[in-house]
């Protein structure tokens, strides 16, 4: 008789690492830990600030592919509080091979031996994947679905993850990608914003981005989250923030404490569904102070404290990693685990990137563990489309590695054309995740490319 599951559940108890095992920080005290303004003024930017933290823990080598990656690969510049960095190697004082092969520093602190040596970019890979940019009806403000935009308040996070779909416009230029730079003022930009949703009554959903709303100084959020309020058709908000998980320290600042409830007490007074939205992709990222951010915000009334993390490989793509991640989420920091998007088609993404075949697979083996309405549905952002379920796949050309998608609305830069909702959209595999005959073909495809 087999008694034994795939999966084991095991309750693990939350635990902040001890942040003096790393040499820069060996007197750093707990209220210095503590506080928002010390984690933002210690944030890591570059390899010699790293150097200085981690001094000879971690071989040269490490400091070498680290500055290779941001002179010629990565898309994001670096950006690290000492919150995420203390969730790598958490346990132990790390070494070189437990810090190459630590998952929050594979995407937080990408280094050029991690991309993929042959195709670090599929070469239908673009800056703005999703074509925010082109759906903008005023300046940051997205409208790809008929009842909901995005509205990107600014153009910068505390922390910079190397894998953000935004990397058009998000962060500080790097050594390969010049960044588009947001024009208007922010008082005019929030102010075209509130004219378009009082203008558009079908909108009843607005994604309160950026970058990261935890850069938007306090007063000014609080503002704009008042104005919104003030539309009568808007009927759900969601505060998008990555910093919940990146520094809490911020989330429990009493000046943004006591500014949330204010904000949470007129949602619900006006009935308004307000959520906030944040982006986790491992458990070690998880601890007592991310479990205090998110239940301060619920216990100030925000009524749902959501994570929409980011499937990776090397990182969380597996059954025991998500699942491990959603029990931690939901068991012990009120955190529902909501969505895992597939990785977007963004430029040197490809070693990071799963193929359709295999988010189906995890999706099918991470149910019936969680609650139901626990359990995370793992979406496929498809450019054009939008977010669909992967097993909505409607064709699928596994040689090529071609997935093919259909949708039931017209983003806004379709209104005038007919064959949206019955045009295929194409959504591509990485090419290595492919067999002999599909590499080869996407091999002589590129050559081809090159000559012509
Ligand atoms: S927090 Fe979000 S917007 Fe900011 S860099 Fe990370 S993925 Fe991009």
């Amino acid at each position: 008789m087999v008694d034994i599951q795939p999966y084991e559940y095991r309750r693990r108890p939350l635990v902040e690492p001890d942040w003096t095992r790393f040499p820069g920080w060996r007197d750093v005290t707990r209220e210095q830990w503590e506080s928002a303004q010390w984690q933002r003024a210690h944030c890591v930017k570059n390899a010699r600030q790293l150097h200085d933290l981690l001094g000879t823990l971690v071989g040269d080598e490490f400091y070498a592919d680290l500055d290779a990656d941001q002179r010629g690969l990565a898309t994001m510049s670096m950006l690290v509080p000492p919150q995420m960095l203390n969730t790598m190697v958490p346990d132990r004082v790390p070494d070189t091979q437990a810090f190459y092969a630590d998952p929050v520093r594979r995407y937080m602190i990408p280094v050029a031996s991690d991309r993929h040596a042959d195709w670090p970019s599929h070469p239908y890979a673009t800056r703005d994947s999703l074509h925010e940019h082109d759906m903008w009806v005023a300046e940051g403000l997205t409208h790809r679905y008929p009842t909901k935009v995005l509205a990107e308040l600014l153009s910068t996070c505390p922390q910079y993850c190397g894998h953000c779909t935004r990397m058009d416009l998000v962060g500080n230029s790097t050594a390969t990608v010049e960044k588009l730079k947001l024009s208007l003022k922010p008082v005019d930009r929030y102010d075209a914003m509130i004219s378009y949703l009082q203008a558009h009554p079908g909108v009843r959903d607005v994604v309160v981005s950026g970058g990261d709303v935890a850069n938007v100084p306090w007063k000014n959020l609080e503002s704009f989250l008042m104005r919104l309020l003030a539309i009568e058709t808007i009927r759900d908000i969601r505060l998008a923030t990555k910093a919940l998980v990146g520094i809490p320290q911020h989330w429990l600042a009493p000046d943004v404490v006591e500014g949330l409830e204010r904000v949470a007490r007129t949602a619900a007074r006006r009935g308004v569904n307000l959520a906030i939205h944040t982006h986790v992709n491992h458990v070690n990222s998880l601890t007592p102070l991310v479990a205090r951010a998110a239940q301060t915000a619920l216990e100030v009334g925000v009524r749902d404290v959501r994570n929409q993390g980011v499937l990776m490989r090397g990182i969380n793509a597996t059954t025991p990693d998500l699942l491990d991640l959603c029990f931690a989420l939901q068991g012990e920091t009120g955190i529902l685990p909501y969505y895992f998007y597939m990785c977007d088609m963004i430029p040197n993404a490809e070693h990071w990137r799963v193929a359709v075949w295999q988010a189906q697979a995890l999706q099918h083996d991470i149910m019936g563990y969680l609650p139901g309405y626990a359990t995370p549905r793992i979406v496929c952002d498809v450019p054009f489309v939008g977010k669909r379920w992967v097993h909505m796949v409607t064709e699928y050309d596994r040689e090529h590695g071609i997935s093919y998608w259909t949708k039931n609305y017209r983003t806004s830069i379709e209104r005038e054309d007919a064959n949206a909702l019955v045009r295929h959209y194409p959504y591509y595999d990485p090419i290595d995740t492919l067999g002999h005959y599909g590499q080869t073909w996407w091999r002589k495809q590129a050559e081809a490319a090159t000559a012509a």
